[in-house]
C-alpha cells in the first residue's frame, strides 16, 4: 500500500483508540510528510478539529509554494469544512481512500481543479463502518446531522 495512506490509516487508527472518530490525514511535500493528524472533536472538545484540519494545523504556517506542491492524503472525503482549507492554501492533489461512507465535496474540489483520486481502501471504510454502527451520534454529530 502506499506507505502515505498507510500513515493517514494509521492516524484515524490512533484516533479511534483515543475514542474519537477514525479519520486520518497526511500533508505530504517532497515525498516526506510535513504533517500529520486524525480527528479530535471528541478528545478536545473541538468543533473544527477533523482530520485534515489537525494535519493542516501540525503542519503549522507553510509558503504558498509548498501548499501547491503538496499531496493532502485523507482516509474519509474531505466535507465542505476541509474542502475549504484544501482551496484556501491551493493544494492541487488529494488522495481519499474511500467516499462509501460519506461522500464530501469532491465536486467542488475537481471543478476547482484539485486531483481528486479516491482508492477505495478496505480499511478505511471498515473503520468508518465500525464507528458509524457503534456510535451512530458522534458520527451525526461530525458531519452536521
Ligand atoms: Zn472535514
Amino acid at each position: 500500500m502506499d506507505p502515505f495512506m498507510q500513515a493517514a490509516i494509521e492516524e484515524a487508527q490512533k484516533g479511534l483508540a483515543e475514542g474519537g472518530i477514525p479519520i486520518g490525514s497526511v500533508i505530504v511535500h517532497d515525498g516526506k510528510i510535513i504533517g500529520r493528524g486524525h480527528n479530535r472533536r471528541v478528545q478536545e472538545g473541538s468543533a473544527i478539529k477533523h482530520g485534515e484540519m489537525d494535519a493542516f494545523e501540525n503542519a503549522g504556517r507553510q509558503p504558498a509554494k509548498v501548499y501547491r506542491e503538496a499531496t493532502l492524503y485523507t482516509t474519509l472525503s474531505p466535507c465542505a469544512m476541509c474542502s475549504g482549507a484544501i482551496l484556501l492554501y491551493g493544494i492541487r492533489k488529494i488522495i481519499v481512500g474511500e467516499n462509501e461512507t460519506f461522500m464530501g465535496e469532491e465536486e467542488l474540489l475537481r471543478s476547482r481543479g484539485v486531483q481528486v483520486d479516491v482508492v477505495h481502501n478496505a480499511t478505511c471504510v471498515a473503520l468508518m463502518k465500525q464507528f458509524i454502527a457503534d456510535k451512530p451520534e458522534l458520527w451525526n454529530e461530525d458531519i452536521g446531522e
